[in-house]
C-alpha cells in the first residue's frame, strides 16, 4: 500500500490517541488529505465542548472546508481511524471526498464501548416504524377530513398493504380482507381501501393466524 496511506492513517490514530489524553473526547481521530497534502485534521471533541456531532470526521471535514474555502471536498480522500457513524457517513456523502479509508470496524468500536449499531437499526427500518423512538406528546401536521380510519395495528405501516380479520356483523366470525393504508398518525391510520365506514378490525398481532381465512370468536 502507498507509504501516504500509511502515513495519513498512523496520523488520524494518532490524533485519536492525543484526543483521549487531552480530555477532549473518544478515542477517535481523522485526517483529510489532498493532492499528498494534510487539509485537514482532527479529533473527536464530543465531551470537552458539549456538542454531541463533533465526531473526529465531522470536526476534519469544517477543517479542511474551511482551509479550502469549499463546501465540498472534491478530489481529497478522508482517513479515519474508525469506520464511520451514520451520521459522519452522511456528512461525508455531503461533502463528496475522492475516498474513505477506515481502520478499526464498526464492530470493534461497539466492543469497545461505542456502539452505534442502534443508529443503522433504525435507519433500517421502513418510515413510521421507530419504536425506540419514545412519544412525549404529538404535533398536528395536517388534518385529514373525510377520510377512513382505524387504530393503528401492530404491524400497520404508512402505505402498506396489510390482511386484517375483519369482524362480522353478528361479532361471531372474523374474514380476513386486504386493506391498503395511508398517511399514519402515532395512534390512527388511513384507510384507503378495502374497509369502510362502521366497519370493524382485529388490531392485535393476528400473526399466528395468518394461514386462515375465516376465524371463529369466543
Ligand atoms: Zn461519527
Amino acid at each position: 500500500m502507498d507509504e501516504k496511506h500509511i502515513a495519513f492513517m498512523r496520523r488520524a490514530i494518532e490524533l485519536a490517541q492525543n484526543g483521549v489524553d487531552n480530555d477532549q473526547g473518544g478515542p477517535f481521530g481523522c485526517v483529510i488529505a489532498k493532492d499528498g497534502q494534510i487539509v485537514g485534521e482532527g479529533c473527536n471533541e464530543v465531551t470537552s465542548t458539549n456538542d454531541p456531532t463533533a465526531h473526529a470526521e465531522v470536526v476534519a471535514i469544517r477543517a479542511a472546508c474551511r482551509n479550502l474555502e469549499s463546501f465540498q471536498l472534491t478530489g481529497c480522500v478522508v482517513y479515519t481511524s474508525c469506520e464511520p457513524c451514520p451520521m459522519c457517513l452522511g456528512a461525508i456523502y455531503w461533502a463528496r471526498p475522492r475516498a474513505v479509508f477506515f481502520s478499526a470496524t464498526r464492530a470493534d468500536a461497539a466492543e469497545a464501548g461505542f456502539d452505534d449499531a442502534f443508529v443503522y437499526d433504525e435507519l433500517a427500518l421502513p418510515p413510521g416504524a421507530r419504536p425506540d423512538l419514545s412519544v412525549d406528546g404529538t404535533i398536528q401536521l395536517e388534518k385529514l377530513d373525510d377520510v377512513v380510519f382505524v387504530g393503528r395495528p401492530v404491524f400497520g405501516q404508512q402505505d402498506a398493504t396489510v390482511q386484517l380479520f375483519k369482524i362480522d356483523p353478528d361479532g361471531k366470525y372474523a374474514q380476513k380482507v386486504k386493506v391498503t393504508f395511508g398517511r399514519s398518525s402515532v395512534n390512527t391510520i388511513e384507510v384507503k381501501e378495502g374497509l369502510k365506514v362502521g366497519d370493524k378490525v382485529i388490531l392485535s398481532d393476528m400473526s399466528a393466524y395468518d394461514n386462515y381465512d375465516r376465524i371463529k370468536l369466543n
